[in-house]
């Protein structure tokens, strides 16, 4: 007997990658996507899987860069994304840049043609009825207001569409801790803490003023129209705060009360800026209070000023655009279902993953884990060591605390290489030495091929059906 249909909402980068990955395994798929009909600010279109900026999906390098490695697990578990990116292909250096058109006009053909698959063309303006019993909802970062309103309802949480704002997280073994130290300010433990929870990066006054001129110099992000939100006055970009007076960060995010350099503990620093801890590994460090919308090509640049940060390397850089995502540490399970209302699965950017091949990637998770559950069959999540699980786990398992009462530390983010446990320690070869960058590309590989393998195992030889 055919299996009953599972609702996918939403025909962005997601939802198609979810229907397909149902479709491939025999589910009957009715995906609904609400444009023509509605449309949102950003998709010019009414193909699905419509790339609303850039046309890259970033470094294509599986050996040595994060993304890379996610596009080989993406086409080793039979994407329909990844196998029509390869085929529409444009020159583009070590990235993977596509023809936007043809994409996403493949995509929509794919998913028309497939037997299994239905698409309505309408908006699910609330929560989906109750004889929807398997629902994955993949409306992404501009999901239309009413259903966001639904959602928020459900949840209990204040608010769903954030004015996201985000501060850079910076690689941890990047930092150089001889001019950093460890202290959380008057050494305050709180619940949780230790006392030194804090990284600290001392300035001088000449350090500090130098600073406030480049950011007020810098260039700033030109927004799109519908991105002229009020800003919150707990999260201002420090560009503006600097804007408001050239003592307003010492007195604000950078003040330098309650800290005493360990290095040099007779030295009290003119400002101080803060790294947080960003993941339950330890390898990612956010800036505190350091939201920003700066160009991001100036962005590195600028807090490479900041003593103990020159040779930083960036997990994320800071931004500020509207963004609709779930708290999904709270709200999720392993598998992407709503833990109040099990029968919503969530994929795609609405669930704190960033970028288009993230969120395909957590659309194929949602569809596999939806036609497991929809046949009977065990759902099982993809190991921690693989790109699948690592952004799964910081989607499901993510950084939930926060010592500022009001906000949450919860961002979307792209997948990194900090958001994988560390490999085992390399065995150095009796007299061979290694350089520093050799020792980075050694750790990189260790854990993309540790990831490969780990990823072999998990998807077993299951068949999967390749796009036309
Ligand atoms: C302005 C902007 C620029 C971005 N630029 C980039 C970039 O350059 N590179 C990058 O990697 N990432 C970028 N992103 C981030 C993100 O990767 C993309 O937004 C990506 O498309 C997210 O995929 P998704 O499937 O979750 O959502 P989407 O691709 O947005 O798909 C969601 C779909 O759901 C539909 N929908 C919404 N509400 C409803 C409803 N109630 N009923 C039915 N259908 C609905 C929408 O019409 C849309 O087709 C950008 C995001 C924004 C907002």
């Amino acid at each position: 007997m055919k299996p009953a249909a599972v609702h996918v909402v939403g025909g962005g980068l997601a939802g198609s990658e979810a229907a397909w990955q149902l479709a491939s395994r025999g589910v009957p798929v009715i995906l609904h996507e609400m444009r023509p009909v509605r449309r949102t600010e950003a998709h010019q279109t009414d193909s699905l899987a419509e790339l609303v900026c850039s046309n890259s999906f970033r470094s294509d390098d599986r050996e040595q860069n994060a993304v890379g490695l996610l596009h080989e697990e993406l086409r080793r578990a039979g994407s329909l994304i990844m196998s029509v990116a390869d085929r529409h292909q444009v020159p583009a250096g070590g990235a993977l840049a596509v023809d936007r058109v043809g994409f996403s006009e493949a995509v929509s053909r794919a998913i028309a043609d497939h037997p299994l698959i239905s698409v309505t063309r309408e908006e699910v303006a609330a929560l989906p009825p109750a004889e929807w019993d398997s629902v994955i909802i993949a409306t992404g970062p501009l999901t239309s207001a009413p259903l966001a309103e639904s959602i928020r309802t459900l949840t209990g949480e204040d608010a769903l569409a954030f004015f996201d704002a985000i501060a850079p997280i910076v690689h941890f073994d990047s930092i150089d801790m001889d001019v950093a130290w460890f202290q959380s300010r008057y050494d305050k433990s709180g619940p949780g803490g230790s006392g030194a929870d804090y990284i600290n990066c001392p300035m001088d006054k000449l350090q500090y003023d130098g600073f406030v001129d480049a950011l007020l110099s810098g260039e700033q992000h030109k927004s799109h129209d519908w991105e002229h939100v009020p800003y919150f006055d707990g999260c201002l970009p420090i560009e503006v705060m600097a804007e408001r007076g050239r003592e307003t960060l010492r007195h604000g995010p950078m003040k330098p009360v309650g800290l005493t350099n360990r290095h040099k503990p007779t030295e009290k620093p003119y400002a101080v800026v803060q790294l947080r801890q960003d993941n339950a590994l330890g390898t990612l460090f956010n800036m505190v209070g350091f939201q920003t919308r700066l160009r991001y090509a100036i962005q590195a640049g600028i807090f490479r000023m900041i003593p103990a940060l020159e040779k930083a390397e960036f997990a994320r850089l800071g931004g500020l655009h509207r963004n609709t995502f779930l708290n999904s540490p709270k709200l999720l399970d392993a598998t992407l279902r709503l833990k109040a209302m099990p029968r919503l699965r969530f994929a795609g950017q609405i669930t704190g993953c960033e970028g288009y091949v993230e969120s395909a990637a957590v659309g194929l998770l949602a569809g596999r884990f939806a036609a497991a559950e929809r046949l009977g069959e065990a759902v099982l999540a993809p190991p921690a060591t693989t790109a699948f699980g690592a952004i799964l786990g910081h989607i499901t398992a993510g950084h939930l605390s926060t010592d500022e009462p009001g906000k949450r530390s919860f961002q979307p983010m792209n997948v990194n290489f900090g958001l994988f446990p560390p490999p085992a320690p390399l065995v150095r070869e009796p007299g061979k030495r290694l350089s520093a960058v050799d020792k980075g590309k050694a750790k990189r590989r260790a854990i993309t091929t540790r990831a490969l393998a780990d990823l072999d195992g998990w998807l077993g030889n299951v068949a999967v059906e390749a796009a036309e």
